[in-house]
């Protein structure tokens, strides 16, 4: 099978990112690898897919004995043949697994460091003859990683003992370079490939606020976000059943999670979240590992966590679908005292209580720092933190535009802003229609201009990660300050812009007070996720399956007339389409209806809308207009099965259906004989049945003795 039929059969994706086919083309060529890949990129993928192709099976070594289960699940549930072995099975259970080890029954394996200590465990992998080691959260084996493990170090004495060396693959999120180090040679990996993404998440927007007030502070920090999807982590937990508590009284749906509850809570905490019935989780830590909720809005720290490590971590489960988020620290001075204190009395060697305090330091200077809060992360990843340390309090020179520091400080240096918007004017030759520049930057195809052209352009969706009203301000400000100019109802860079972008000036304004401009955009975006939310009620799916908040953002963005329209939206295709055009159509021109004058061209797209959505035409109303099971098939442009699944469904709400008038008449008796004597199992039999008979007969035909009879719907 080829690389992307696996990708495609088991994992459901139709490409791979570009890190992602590098480290597998390496992997199944024998070479080793090192990929530092952050959070929500997909690491799994890069072993787990050569291990489908390997001749041998998958060792996959991971500390969290707690998550093995739910990885191998959702292996096994692909039809991908994986098993673990740890401490939690039963020895019956172990001993059949390992039986089936031996067997060859398996591609993957995870383990534990720990039990490759168990020698006879070790001498049955010795036995099989393993293709691939892949070392998970490999950060573990450094006593610089945030979480040393010392049985990670014998990950390499038992590789060693090994006949044939398998390639040896690490993985981790994050990682400074004195981990990555570590991890190439204490692992001993051999010329590895090596991969460090990129650890920056341009989506999400850091914050933090010192407020003298903290839980005030806290609860005014979620009502601003009211109603979207969103992580507390503090540090212990009774300041997380306290928090808990003042979210309930104030109205909100929130669920705690932490060690000190049952199993069986916690699972249901994490499926309430899940499937978005509670919007907030209050949480002490691990909480969001193992999930994959693509729809976290925002994470709240009430504190400093124990290292930059794990805050950067926990933040990044914020906006997995590269929609905006935002990550806000609520920053206590005495909150270091509090932790050192727990170093202090913990039972580490006093190598690795410095070092934890080091980083404790680092982290506490996160909370106090002036300069890009994004950069302070990057710059400890990058291994410059006594240099960090050292600027700490020279004035900031990087600007992220989009942190805290970046962007509300007295003043806001929006140089990095106003050069993509700049550039973005320069490279389609200095003068654009203002509104065609506004869809360049997010990434919206304009309709008038040309495949080719949108390809060229490299700014293109270069803004999408900003919210409207930046934009919105940025332009105000640059034709104010003389960056660029409006001429002809074109936007027209200056001389002054041109300095801009080689870098001799810079944009800084100052920060202007007062609310947020409203943003239309944000309104209609919420009236979407009401609807989805509604229509995942009713299906009992999880929202985001439905659509992602990216894909509705993309609907907001693209403000979808027809149908047509509507299936063209990234994310959308033809089958949700089909399913969800009308909703959320309706949604769309509700809404605009409700603004009425707010559009410029109101009048004109409401027409549209009306038009389309009448022109939509319903199966039931074409059935009653007398059109046979394939004339509607062609005029909806869906198959004929899906024509009589949705009439059977209308007759099940009462509707008035004559069923016989859909019918083969003829071979009606015979199907329902054959069904008498096979059952309503499935369809397939029956067709097979009567196939063996010399009858040709349809599913359809199938389908509605199935219901005209026993009153079974079958898909
Ligand atoms: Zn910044």
């Amino acid at each position: 099978m080829e690389l992307l039929d696996v990708l495609k059969k088991y994992f459901g994706f139709s490409s791979f990112k570009k890190e992602q086919i590098e480290i597998i083309k390496e992997v199944l060529s024998g070479r080793d690898v090192l990929g530092v890949l952050p959070t929500g990129y997909g690491k799994s993928l890069c072993y787990e897919v050569p291990a489908m192709m390997m001749k041998g099976p998958t060792l996959v070594v991971s500390p969290l004995i707690s998550l093995m289960k739910d990885q191998v699940d959702s292996l096994v549930e692909k039809g991908i043949p994986a098993t673990y072995i740890n401490s939690s099975l039963r020895l019956e259970e172990s001993n059949e697994r390992k039986r089936n080890i031996r067997k060859g029954r398996y591609k993957l394996i995870y383990v534990s460091p720990e039990s490759l200590k168990l020698k006879r465990f070790t001498d049955l992998l010795r036995d099989i003859k393993i293709a691939q080691v892949a070392v998970d959260e490999a950060h573990c084996i450094s006593i610089w990683g945030h979480d040393f493990r010392p049985s990670y170090l014998e990950i390499h004495d038992f590789i060693e003992t090994l006949e044939n060396r398998p390639v040896v693959t690490a993985f981790t999120a994050t990682a400074t370079g004195q981990v990555i180090e570590d991890m190439e040679n204490l692992l001993h990996l051999q010329d590895p490939f090596k991969v460090l993404g990129n650890l920056d998440r341009e989506n999400i927007y850091f914050g933090v606020v010192t407020p003298e007030n903290e839980m005030e502070e806290l609860l005014k920090q979620v009502e601003k976000r009211r109603g979207e999807q969103g992580i507390i982590y503090c540090q212990r937990k009774i300041e997380a059943q306290a928090i808990l508590e003042e979210l309930q009284n104030k109205g909100h749906k929130a669920g705690i999670y932490h060690g000190g509850i049952k199993d069986e809570e916690r699972h249901r905490v994490q499926e309430d979240f899940s499937f978005d019935r509670i919007n907030v989780v209050v949480a002490t830590n691990a909480f969001g590992m193992g999930i994959d909720k693509s729809n976290i809005r925002y994470v709240l720290h009430m504190g400093i966590p124990k290292n930059i490590e794990s805050f950067y971590q926990e933040a990044g489960r914020a906006g997995r679908d590269q929609s905006y988020s935002e990550s806000i620290l609520i920053y206590r001075p005495k909150d270091i005292y509090k932790q050192r204190r727990l170093l202090q009395i913990s039972e580490l060697s006093l190598e690795r209580y410095q070092i934890e305090e080091k980083k404790l330091f680092m982290m506490d200077g996160y909370g106090k720092t002036k300069g890009c809060l994004r950069q302070y992360v990057l710059d400890y990843f990058k291994g410059q933190e006594d240099e960090l340390l050292r600027k700490e309090n020279e004035a900031q020179t990087i600007n992220c535009g989009n942190c805290g520091n970046c962007i509300e400080e007295g003043y806001m240096n929006l140089t990095t802003l106003a050069k993509k918007i700049l550039s973005a004017l320069d490279e389609v030759g200095g003068k654009c229609a203002g509104h065609l520049l506004k869809k360049m930057l997010y990434g919206i195809e304009p309709r008038n201009m040309s495949k080719e052209n949108q390809v060229r352009i490299n700014a293109f969706g270069s803004m999408k990660n900003h919210k409207l009203y930046y934009y919105e301000r940025l332009i105000g400000f640059l034709l104010q300050e003389g960056f660029m100019r409006l001429e002809d109802e074109s936007l027209q860079i200056s001389d002054k812009g041109k300095d801009l972008l080689k870098g001799e000036t810079e944009f800084i304004v100052s920060r202007e007070k007062g609310e947020e401009k409203e943003d239309y955009q944000e309104e209609l975006l919420l009236a979407l996720k009401k609807k989805r939310k509604e229509l995942s009620i009713i299906e009992n799916i999880a929202p985001y399956i439905i659509f992602h908040d990216e894909n509705l953002r993309g609907i907001v963005r693209k403000l979808p007339k027809t149908k047509k329209d509507f299936f063209e939206i990234r994310g959308v295709g033809k089958t949700k389409g089909e399913k969800y055009a009308d909703p959320f159509l309706r949604v769309i021109h509700n809404f605009l209806k409700s603004k009425g004058n707010l559009m410029t061209t109101g009048s004109e797209f409401e027409k549209g809308l009306n038009d389309s959505i009448s022109n939509i035409p319903d199966t039931y109303d074409l059935y009653q207009e007398g059109k046979s099971v394939e004339e509607m098939a062609k005029i909806l442009g869906i198959v004929p099965g899906t024509v009589v699944d949705r009439l059977i469904r209308d007759h099940e709400k009462g509707k008035d259906i004559d069923l016989s008038s859909l019918f083969e008449s003829s071979l009606e008796k015979e199907i329902h004989e054959s069904v008498k004597r096979i059952g309503v199992n499935k369809l397939k039999p029956i067709k097979d049945d009567l196939e063996s008979k010399g009858m040709i007969v349809s599913y359809i035909d199938i389908k509605l003795v199935f219901y005209k009879y026993y009153g079974i719907r079958k898909k």
